[in-house]
């Protein structure tokens, strides 16, 4: 037999090209794996296969070229390109294996057998090409051992290439890489175990030799195997930077189209969602003859918890309320917030009118009662409009705004309850519209006026000072009271500039009787909920008194029980600081809030107005009514209040109030509301009278 010898640096070079063919095989089963498109699963299925089979073939070729004898050796150009052609086929049919959606262990172990035979095939094919003579002697052993250690090689390096091809697992390349190391040792194993058992008998020719230098043919095979690993992994890393840069733009663009149809502070659909969705509603209800209801819901007193307590407990109660009114519905029901406190339920597949009703009032009833989860203390109520679909409108547009106008209709009913719209109701809105826009120009142009009506002492007839009411004088709306006006202006906010102009022309309309050399009466200024929120709002007032030369003991305010109680503790201190300046304060309205007595007490202010709704009792409430009206003004007077009765209408009234020691008086009985020149007129005759 002749001696053989190893070039140990061939050698090393071979195992390094397998560990890099292995590599690139487990980096392409992933690779393979994501690709959707067919066309291109094919092309890197074969790109794959051809730098997997040159990887496999040149490990081998180069550790031939490693191997070397006594005598000149060669391998024939045919065969030796038959055993590369080998060697991708195998490759192929391995990547092909791996990358099956569905690998079950039976396919695993025939792939695994094929594959082995198909690299020992291209082994033993690729010593054919040296055409040895006589044949080379193979040590049945050693040649059994090489098989099987082929086969086994394969298998193990499909179920690793398998279990490793998710690219999201934990540090995939270090386990990529510890896998590529186990197969190349199983590959080199299967070649120098084979050739193990070669045996060359002396005088053996080798019918290959041809001149080319062994050297030479490593280097290029070497450089060339590894150009066509490198290219793949190169393609394979930046076709998988474009697929990852692809996800992450599909990602971006998914939180896009979300921002852009949910509301962000509660997370419900947002007005463009919603419109999308009632318009699919129509488009159903069409088709099927069906019917929906559209729910509009405004929180009452939203803006009053916004002002006092500040945006982000309003946005609180926004959240929390969006999270309770899901709960109040059906699951099939959607539940959409139009911006502020406007929200809008949109309820399908009703039988009847009723239906909607029945939705209204369970929500109104579980946010009146309702125990909620999420430990918020703040109640608040909606105020609902119902719109319905067909009958109150045919487009998207046209029930929302008949909804809104049925919900408006609902807050002026005495707000938390709900109303249907009805047709009349559009005229209002519209003429609401039309208010707001009268008072838009109205204080320039002059639309706005002042009448006062006065105010008489109860032991006598003596005038003890007026009430300013505000009016409105329109071109074409003609003469409106504020009952109409101020609830708009209170809505829009133009209240808090026709709050400045009734104390500016107040203290002007003061100072022309003063000029007129009349008597100094006192006169009482309103103030509605959305002035008293105004941060500075005493010094503003403060500023106007002053710039007009008018003594602030001149002037008192009046703020009604209700908004006094909202909050007690800051309407305590805001009188403060109107009485620090001499101004004087009223609790007007008194007895339709639920007065805290003790708050009562703790306001210390000058007058209690009593609501024409008691004075009225006086007459019709028996003698319940008389009893009611009685207490108040003891109580009032132990708390050292002026008590003022409203709207005095009959010579009974005027009777009972005086026997009662009632300080004030005013009503139609006593005056109307008089216009500045009527006003000075009264005051004329007061002093010609004396
Ligand atoms: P108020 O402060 O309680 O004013 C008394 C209202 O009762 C006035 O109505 C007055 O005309 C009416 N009234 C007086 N005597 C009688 C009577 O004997 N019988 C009847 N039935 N009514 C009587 P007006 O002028 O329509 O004002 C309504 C409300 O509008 C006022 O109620 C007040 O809250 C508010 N208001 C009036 N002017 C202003 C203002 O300048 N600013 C603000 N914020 N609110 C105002
Ligand atoms: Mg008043
Ligand atoms: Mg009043």
């Amino acid at each position: 037999m002749l001696i053989s010898s190893y070039n140990l640096w061939l050698v090393a070079t071979s195992f390094v090209v397998a560990l890099l063919a292995s590599y690139t095989a487990l980096d392409l089963t992933g690779r393979i794996l994501r690709v959707g498109s067919p066309m291109l699963r094919h092309a890197w299925l074969a790109g794959g296969a051809v730098a997997m089979g040159v990887g496999i073939w040149s490990m081998h070729f180069i550790a031939m070229l490693a191997y070397s004898l006594p005598i000149p050796l060669g391998y024939d150009f045919a065969i030796t390109g038959l055993s590369l052609a080998l060697a991708i086929v195998v490759s192929y049919f391995a990547l092909f294996v791996t990358t099956r959606k569905v690998l079950t262990t039976p396919h695993l172990l025939c792939g695994g057998l094929l594959m082995g035979l198909g690299i020992a095939g291209m082994h033993y094919t690729g010593m054919a090409a040296m055409k040895m003579d006589p044949a080379i002697h193979y040590q049945t052993g050693w040649y059994a051992a090489s098989i099987v250690i082929a086969i086994g090689a394969a298998t193990a390096a499909l179920w690793i290439a398998r279990t490793l091809r998710d690219e999201d697992q934990h540090n995939v390349f270090g386990k990529r890489c510890a896998a590529a190391l186990i197969m190349a040792i199983a590959i080199s194993g299967m070649h120098y175990s084979g050739m193990q058992g070669v045996g060359f008998p002396a005088g053996s020719i080798c019918g290959a030799a041809g001149g080319v230098d062994s050297h030479w043919l490593a280097a290029v095979v070497t450089l060339f195997s590894l150009a066509v690993i490198a290219l793949t992994l190169i393609l394979s890393r930046l076709d998988a930077r474009a697929a990852t840069l692809m996800g992450a733009v599909s990602r971006l663009n998914g939180q896009i189209v979300r921002l852009a149809t949910i509301d962000t502070l509660t997370g419900l659909p947002n007005r463009k969602t919603l419109k999308e969705r009632i318009e699919r509603a129509i488009d159903q209800s069409r088709r099927r003859s069906g019917m929906f209801a559209i729910l509009f819901m405004d929180l009452d007193g939203f803006k009053t918890i916004n002002d006092s307590l500040g945006h982000s407990a309003g946005d609180e109660v926004l959240a929390s309320f969006a999270q309770r009114l899901q709960l109040c519905v059906r699951s099939s029901d959607t539940v959409a917030r139009l911006g502020g406190d406007e929200f809008v339920v949109l309820s399908e597949n009703l039988t009847s009118h009723d239906d909607a009703g029945k939705i209204a009032e369970t929500v109104l009833e579980r946010m009146r009662k309702g125990v909620w989860t999420d430990n918020q203390p703040l109640q608040v109520m909606p105020s609902i409009g119902i719109a319905l679909f067909p009958q109150d409108g045919e487009t998207v547009d046209e029930l929302l705004k008949n909804a809104d106008a049925a919900m408006y209709e609902a807050k002026r009913g005495g707000r938390s309850t709900y109303r249907f719209f009805e047709a009349k109701m559009n005229e209002a809105a519209t003429r609401t519209l039309n208010i707001q826009n009268a008072m838009h120009d109205a204080m320039t142009k002059g639309y706005f006026s002042l009448h006062f009506q006065p105010k008489f002492r109860g032991d006598g007839d003596e005038l003890a000072g007026a009430e300013a009411l505000i009016r409105l004088n329109h071109p074409q709306l003609g003469l409106l009271g504020p009952l109409e006006f101020i609830p708009i202006a209170e809505r829009s906010g133009q209240i808090v500039q026709i709050g400045y102009w009734v104390v500016r022309e107040t203290c002007r309309q003061i100072r022309r009787w003063a000029a007129d050399g009349l008597p100094q009466v006192k006169v009482a200024i309103n103030l509605s909920p959305r002035q008293l929120s105004q941060p500075k709002l005493v010094s503003k007032i403060l500023e106007i008194v002053k710039a007009e030369g008018v003594a602030c003991e001149q002037i008192m305010f009046e703020i009604t029980e209700t908004v006094a109680m909202t909050d007690a503790q800051r309407t305590t201190e805001m009188i403060r600081e109107f009485q620090a300046c001499g101004f004087e304060i009223a609790i007007d309205d008194f007895g339709t809030g639920y007065s805290s007595l003790a708050y009562l007490q703790r306001f210390r202010v000058k007058q209690l107005k009593i609501d024409r709704f008691f004075t009225n009792g006086l007459d019709s409430g028996g003698p319940g009514g008389a009893a009611i009206v009685s207490a108040i003004i003891a109580l009032a007077h132990s708390l050292d209040m002026d008590v003022v009765a409203e709207g005095v209408e009959t010579a009974t009234q005027r009777d009972k109030l005086k026997e009662m020691a009632c300080d004030e008086l005013q009503g139609f009985l006593l005056a109307r509301p008089l216009t500045a020149d009527a006003f000075a007129d009264l005051l004329k005759e007061r002093i010609e009278a004396a």
